[in-house]
């Protein structure tokens, strides 16, 4: 791979990401309205249009030191829970990648980045958290699924979080009002997993 092709693809995963949280940047703050403090939007937005504004720069960059310096963008920019814990899992993954080419060196990989956030968040699945979309993509992605199955089990992950009752982060000061509704967090990170599987998935097509 020529130093050029690596770089665009950098820059048009951060270009995606960005893409899909600025488009749905509402959306999240109306789900974070309904048992967070409304912020999960204008959080999230914040963080990834400071890594699309330095887009260039990590993309000069080997991947895994590019997912690392996005994650501290990440715990600088984002703030509430989830800035610490979206930092961790770039920062983890950036980390775990060093050395790994294949799709099951990835998928481990990134199973190991996944309990780094969790032990960060002092949490599990079924807590009502981005875990509950985090854990089911890892499981899908080391199955060998496409990048439409992937996207499919990321979007039907962030709906199962519907009925869970809130065990972690702001949404467990609800108790049970916080069943019936969307984790933010879960629909960030199929949103953000969606966008990364388009990318990958249209350069092996
Ligand atoms: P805050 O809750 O501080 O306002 P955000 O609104 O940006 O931060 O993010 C809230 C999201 O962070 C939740 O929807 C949830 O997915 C995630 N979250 C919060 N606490 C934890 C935790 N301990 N473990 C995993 N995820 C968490
Ligand atoms: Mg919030």
């Amino acid at each position: 791979m020529s130093p050029a092709t690596r770089d665009l693809k950098v820059e048009a995963l951060i270009t995606a990401m960005a893409d899909t949280i600025a488009a749905h940047a509402d959306e999240l703050t109306a789900l974070d309205q309904a048992i967070g403090d409304g912020d999960h939007g204008a959080n999230m937005k914040r963080g990834f249009e400071a890594i699309r504004a330095e887009a260039e720069q990590y993309a000069a960059k080997p991947l895994p030191d590019a997912l690392k310096a996005m994650g501290t963008k990440l715990v600088m920019t984002v703030g509430g829970a989830s800035g610490p814990l979206f930092g961790t899992l770039f920062m983890a993954l950036g980390k775990e990648l060093s050395g790994i080419v294949d799709r099951a060196g990835f998928a481990a990989a990134l199973g190991r980045a996944i309990d780094a956030v969790a032990a960060r968040g002092k949490s599990q699945a079924g807590q009502k958290t981005m875990l509950d979309v985090l854990y089911p993509v890892q499981q899908a992605l080391a199955e060998g699924k496409s990048a439409d199955a992937i996207a499919s089990v990321a979007a039907a992950a962030a709906d199962a979080t519907v009925p869970m009752k809130a065990i972690r982060g702001r949404a467990s000061f609800l108790g049970d009002r916080s069943i019936g509704h969307m984790d933010p967090g879960a629909r960030s990170t199929a949103l953000l997993v969606a966008a990364l599987v388009c990318q990958i998935g249209s350069k092996h097509d």
